[in-house]
């Protein structure tokens, strides 16, 4: 597979998730939280290499959307201000948005085992006969699920592809395991080619649906034993964690901590408009921690409990949603891009109407920005979704907050009082970080590291790193004086020990794209070699230039 531009899409597959999350733990980019008391479902800490990787993603969204925002439509800057809101609120915040009462998702328990895991996760193998025709079984069995006739195996997964890989991963002693007369001889993407008892039949990998639960929840097995008739109905569960303020732990001192930032932009519009300069059309952006109490965290921080949100609401004039909703939405998915999703793996989706929320079924559309992880593949996974939210937030905190027409814009221009309406990119800086990992990680035996991490010189972690060749001669000095230096700027290291190999191995796992190394040319014309991490080239550079260098290499 490749991109326009030529590049090679990593393969993105169950067997490199493992390696990459093995080089995480081992090098310091993500560990368990509490990880010494056997850790905690769904948290995660980022050590000293994630952290900066992390921090890189933020800042650079930061600067590109905040400090230096792109062009609009016009051609010209868009209006953009920040924002630092606290995680916990007012609880009537979370009555106003909807999310107490409705923040919900359908879960479902398997009443012998006591699991509990959500409806949309379920997935079926639907089995039929086989006749050797692709489109004719297909055909068939659409009709035979739709009856309610298809036999059913069910596996819990995101996306039919993570269904598909777990039954190819784990077919065999899955099927045994449940008392499956069936065999898997082979998957292809949804579809999937068995025998039972020799005879061939045929399968398909579909969502089991919240609806078919509710309305047949006797023919659903369960996805941990296959057993019939032990599952109950799909039930509301609430994502919020509640915690309370003050000493007293009552109905009254309850609140919840934020599961979206969204809302504490939406809770300070007036503020903003009535302490700075911007007009509509204008964007409020803030990045700040979530809180989700997922009933299945997985996928290491793709699906976590705590995670980070960038996000930005962009106000404008209802009639100018089309436009600014396709602005945003090609705007959000080149900047991946430019910080180094380039390959195949990233995509551009437009929801179909019937999957929108409820708040923007009226709206220009929404899109989502995905990312192929390793886990999700064939299958994609969001990055960040971009939607038309209406003017649905700002009216329901005008009628919850009792400002009413208060909350409205006047809009001078147009001699016009009225609820904005909001274009919301929001992007995940946790997944961000995770497909920007996922994107770098290339296996290269010819190294001896065995690997090697291709960040986009934004993002990496360690900017560069500097070497004397030997630890005499007044190399460690120049070195040291070369290091003392850049790291006023960036995040660079020195390293003395061991021999040059095992330096540019370690340097080749953090993803460093450049390696300055202090020779015993130096000593005679100031030179330096510089190495480079993706296609190892070395070339001369005069030590008064490195700085110059960097400055072009790295803040592109
Ligand atoms: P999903 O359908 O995967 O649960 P969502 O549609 O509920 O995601 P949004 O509410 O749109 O997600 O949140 C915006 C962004 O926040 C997502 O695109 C994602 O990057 C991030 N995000 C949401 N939930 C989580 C989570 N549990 N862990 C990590 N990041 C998350």
């Amino acid at each position: 597979m490749s991109t326009p531009d030529g590049n090679a899409a990593p393969v993105n597959t169950t067997s490199k998730m493992d390696k990459l999350v093995a080089l995480c733990r081992r090098r310091g980019f993500i560990f368990q939280s509490s990880e010494i008391y056997g850790g905690i479902n769904g948290f995660w800490d980022y050590g000293p290499l994630g952290v900066e990787l992390k921090r890189n993603l933020k800042e650079a969204w930061w600067r590109d959307i905040v400090r230096c925002a792109p062009n609009g439509p016009d051609g010209k800057p868009v209006d953009m201000v920040g924002l630092d809101c606290t995680i916990i609120m007012n609880r009537k915040v979370w009555e106003a948005s909807g999310h107490a009462s409705g923040f919900n998702d359908p879960m479902v328990d398997d009443r012998e085992s006591k699991q509990r895991f959500r409806a949309d996760q379920l997935f079926g193998l639907y089995v039929g006969p086989h006749t050797g025709d692709a489109v004719a079984d297909r055909a068939a069995l659409l009709a035979a699920i739709a009856a309610g006739t298809a036999p059913v195996i069910t596996v819990i997964a995101s996306t039919s592809g993570e269904a598909a890989e777990v039954l190819e991963r784990q077919g065999k002693k899955f099927l045994k395991e449940r008392n499956v007369p069936l065999q898997i001889s082979e998957i292809a993407a949804d579809f999937v080619l068995l025998k039972e008892r020799g005879e061939p039949r045929t399968g398909l990998l579909a969502p089991v649906g919240a609806d078919l639960l509710r309305l047949r929840p006797m023919e659903v097995p369960s996805p941990f034993t296959q057993k019939l008739a032990v599952l109950t109905e799909p039930r509301q569960f609430n994502l919020m964690f509640q915690t309370h303020t003050g000493a007293i732990q009552d109905e009254s001192s309850m609140t919840y901590l934020r599961p979206e930032t969204a809302q504490g932009i939406f809770a300070n519009f007036r503020n903003v408009t009535d302490t700075s300069r911007v007009k509509i059309p204008f964007g409020i952006a803030q990045i700040g921690k979530a809180f989700r109490n997922e009933v299945t965290p997985r996928n290491f921080t793709f699906r976590s409990r705590e995670f980070e949100q960038m996000e930005i609401e962009f106000f404008i004039h209802p009639s100018q949603a089309a436009e600014w909703y396709a602005f945003w939405r090609d705007s959000r998915f080149k900047w991946w891009q430019s910080i180094g999703l380039t390959s195949a793996n990233l995509q551009l989706r437009e929801h179909d109407r019937d999957e929108l929320a409820h708040y923007a079924r009226e709206g220009a559309g929404t899109s989502d920005i995905e990312y192929r992880f390793p886990f999700t593949a064939p299958g994609f996974g969001e990055l960040e979704g971009v939607a038309h939210r209406t003017d649905f937030d700002l009216r329901q905190h005008a009628q919850f907050s009792g400002i009413g027409d208060k909350l409205k814009y006047f809009d001078q221009q147009r001699n016009e009082r009225y609820f904005p309406h909001v274009i919301e990119p929001s992007a995940g800086a946790d997944r961000g970080t995770l497909a920007v990992l996922c994107e770098a990680y290339h296996d290269d035996p010819a190294r001896p590291s065995g690997v090697v991490m291709k960040f986009h010189p934004r993002m990496a972690p360690i900017k560069a790193a500097v070497f004397p060749l030997v630890d005499k001669d007044g190399m460690p000095e120049i070195a040291e004086n070369i290091f003392n230096d850049l790291r006023k700027t960036w995040n660079v290291e020195m390293d003395v020990k061991q021999n040059i190999g095992k330096r540019y191995a370690r340097m080749d796992e953090a993803g460093t794209p450049f390696c300055f190394t202090v020779d015993t040319q130096t000593l005679t014309d100031q030179t330096l070699t510089v190495r480079h991490r993706d296609t190892l080239a070395q070339e001369r550079i005069a030590a008064s230039q490195i700085r110059n260098f960097l400055a072009k290499k790295i803040d592109l």
